[in-house]
């Protein structure tokens, strides 16, 4: 078929009618589908019910060293949970704290201490300061857009290229202007594109000249070992040493948690950051909390043993995400290639599908869908501000629903893409 743009207006109108049709029909079904967030199925969690089990009444509660994870001490987590994430990171334990259930918060609570309190050695607080700005790689995670916009820090869109930020962009900012603070990223299997930043890309941002002498990257690599397919991983530099290198290992501070491994929410956040800034969010984390919950840690450390066991686990993981992601992409090769509608990319990983449509009908396709019982992450959550200045970023969320819910939601999705252009088209 040849691209919409081409057809003439009576095409359009029979390619209208045919497709009214088709959305109507799947309006009758009846369909109530939630795929707004990247949630794992419980299929995933199901592969991880031993990891429950490990720390029981009856076996001992005691960490390598010796510490008794009921009660407090190792501050920065116990030593056989800090290895798998100095493994899985390529960082030292030094450089390393385990924190509670969720990496987000530890994002949130980070960027307050910077607001507040200062965090780089020698920063200022940014709370004293007219203005502060962050770059935002976009389209991205609506939550680090969140967190930014509620502390008042004016948000910059940069755009993506398949190599990670657009990183001319990015340096000529972060250059000339010292009220940009910090970036967000999320360098592996990134959200929603599933792109990997490339080695250029990661040794630019250890290079890249700041005007702020606080600046900080934050490098959230929440999706970290989250290979779809095990003949194709995806790599990513070790922005700490090379940050390293570069003389500036200050400028980086990186995220992690189990989320997407084991529970969701239930798991554990990490983060990872030079030797000096460390030693400030221990002072600062001092104030807040006489250590995170160590029996958690004890039962993941007994459960995956090393970096080794987490591997093996993505890997079975991986097979349940497979035919999902599959069924996504089959569905828009089948219904939407070739028609100059709309474009994706096929990731190698992580937990979504980005979708770019026709100009101006991303919030009609996301309506189209709703009407008919399928609720998609809103149009412009993957933009600061919820504002995608040509809106047309759709992300897909393939996880949580089985690949038979799918499988019907992606194809009334596609029928809405086509619809919401034809009706453009027409307009
Ligand atoms: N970072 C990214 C990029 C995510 O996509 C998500 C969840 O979707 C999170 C962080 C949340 O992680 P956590 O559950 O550890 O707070």
């Amino acid at each position: 078929m040849s691209g919409y743009a081409e057809l003439s207006r009576e095409e359009l109108e029979a390619l209208h009618g045919e497709l009214l049709g088709r959305y109507e029909a799947f309006k009758a079904k009846g369909l109530r589908l939630d795929m707004s967030r990247g949630k794992p199925a419980a299929d995933q969690f199901d592969l991880v019910s031993g990891l429950l089990d490990t720390v029981t009444s009856q076996s001992s509660t005691r960490a390598e060293d010796g510490a008794d994870c009921r009660n407090y001490g190792d501050f920065d987590g116990i030593p056989e949970c800090k290895k798998i994430f100095c493994d899985m990171l390529g960082v030292a334990p030094e450089e390393l704290f385990v924190c509670g259930n969720s990496s987000l918060s530890v994002m949130y609570d980070a960027i307050g201490k910077m607001m507040l309190l200062g965090v780089r050695p020698g920063a200022k607080p940014w709370r004293y300061l007219d203005k502060v700005k962050f770059l935002c790689p976009a389209p991205g995670y609506d939550r680090h857009f969140a967190i930014t916009e509620l502390y008042g820090i004016e948000m910059i869109p940069i755009e993506m290229t398949p190599d990670g930020p657009d990183m001319d962009t990015v340096e000529r900012l972060v250059g000339s202007d010292p009220s940009i603070k910090g970036i967000w990223c999320v360098p592996k299997y990134s959200n929603p594109q599933g792109i990997t930043y490339s080695d250029e890309t990661v040794r630019r941002f250890a290079r890249m000249k700041t005007a702020a002498d606080d600046f900080m990257i934050m490098w959230d690599n929440a999706y970290a070992v989250h290979d779809l397919y095990p003949d194709r991983r995806d790599t990513l530099l070790n922005i700490l040493d090379e940050c390293k290198k570069a003389g500036d290992p200050d400028r980086v501070m990186i995220f992690a948690s189990t989320s997407k491994i084991s529970y969701a929410g239930a798991g554990i956040a990490v983060f990872a950051c030079s030797e000096a800034v460390m030693k400030r969010m221990k002072e600062l984390l001092s104030f807040q909390t006489i250590g995170f919950d160590k029996l958690n840690m004890l039962r993941h450390a007994r459960y995956f043993e090393d970096l080794d066991g987490v591997m093996r686990h993505m890997d079975k993981q991986a097979e349940l995400l497979r035919p999902k992601f599959a069924a996504v992409l089959d569905a828009f090769d089948r219904e939407l290639a070739g028609k100059g509608i709309a474009e994706w990319l096929a990731p190698n990983g992580g937990y979504f599908i980005s979708l770019d449509v026709m100009d101006g009908c991303a919030g009609r396709v996301v309506r189209l869908c709703k009407e008919a019982g399928v609720v998609l992450t809103g149009a412009g959550a993957t933009y600061p501000y919820k504002k995608d200045p040509r809106d047309r970023n759709i992300r897909v969320a393939p996880t949580y629903p089985t690949v038979p819910e799918l499988e019907q939601a992606v194809e009334l999705l596609c029928i809405s893409v086509q619809l919401a252009a034809v009706e453009k088209l027409l307009a």
